[in-house]
């Protein structure tokens, strides 16, 4: 559904988006970096309100939140469209591609939310939360209005302007941050983004709502004992109980390297476990 967005400002007959660090300056009839935000005569729209690609009901450990409702089930949901471009993907067909979507307004999901039995709440994960901005907010708003037993988690990339984090950050229970790598060339040439952002995010987070970290570690690319270690430094001057999850890389859209060693998973895990003091290895 295409909706207004918010969170720009009209530059002549140009629009400067200013949701998340990339600020597109979007001309008339064209789309920012993330397909989904567009400058129709002179407003910006959003094209994927509501618009739901994938739905399942996950375990909170799938996300992952180990030190979050443990053991529950929450409604998890995506739509399409990202404001990262990582050659690693696993989720490109939603987040690169305009996938099949199923229109669900903020009251219907809610619904469907309270009527699953076990179920604690909803989950804004599978493409960027960030990037569907208006209806998560919409929703997270209208779901602690009307039962505020149930949790809003969000799973990003934390690539967002203050701004919106902030407005957003009250209706929000927990979230899983990726922390792609500690170098600004990964985050440049992998990601197409700014680390900056991403460690202001988790600064921003992590004493407002509960947070945990997850790091893919690619073959080659991020995997050094050094990188692990600064990520892990930076996470326990913030707080040493932050949960960080380093995931194996396995082969995906456009990166065909061999999976991660596991042997370099378990250095990862023991240089990590010197500074916090919840490390976690997935997909091993
Ligand atoms: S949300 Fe989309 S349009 Fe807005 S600045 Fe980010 S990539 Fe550009």
């Amino acid at each position: 559904m295409i909706k207004d967005a918010m969170f720009w400002e009209k530059h002549g007959d140009r629009i400067r988006c200013s949701l998340c660090p990339h600020n597109c300056n979007i001309g008339e009839g064209q789309y920012g970096l993330c397909s989904v935000r567009t400058n129709i005569e002179g407003n910006l729209k959003t094209i994927n309100y509501g618009e739901i690609t994938a739905i399942a009901l996950d375990p909170i450990e799938k996300k992952p939140l180990y030190h979050f409702c443990p053991g529950s089930k929450i409604l998890s949901v995506g739509s399409f469209g990202c404001n990262f471009f990582c050659g690693f993907c696993q989720n490109y067909s939603i987040a690169h591609y305009r996938a099949e979507s199923r229109y669900f307004s903020p009251e219907e999901l809610i619904e469907t939310c309270r009527q699953i039995d076990d179920n604690i709440g909803i989950a804004f994960t599978y493409n960027e939360p960030s990037i569907w901005y208006e209806y998560v907010c919409d929703t997270a708003k209208k779901l602690k209005e009307v039962c505020p037993q149930y949790k809003v988690v969000l799973v990003t990339n934390g690539y967002i302007q203050e701004k919106p984090l902030t407005k957003i950050l009250p209706y929000i229970d927990a979230m899983n941050i990726d922390l792609k790598s500690f170098r600004q060339d990964y985050y440049n040439k992998i990601c197409g983004g700014d680390i900056k952002y991403v460690l202001e995010t988790i600064e921003k987070c992590y004493d407002k709502c509960h947070i945990e970290i997850t790091t893919l570690l690619v073959n080659g690319l991020n995997d050094t004992v050094e990188e692990v270690e600064r990520i892990a430094v930076f996470l326990s001057s913030l707080d040493k109980n932050i949960p960080l999850h380093l995931t194996r890389y396995f082969p995906n859209y456009k990166i065909h390297r061999p999976p991660t060693d596991i042997d370099v998973m378990q250095k990862a895990r023991g240089v990590a476990s010197k500074y916090l003091n919840y490390v976690y290895l997935g997909n091993v």
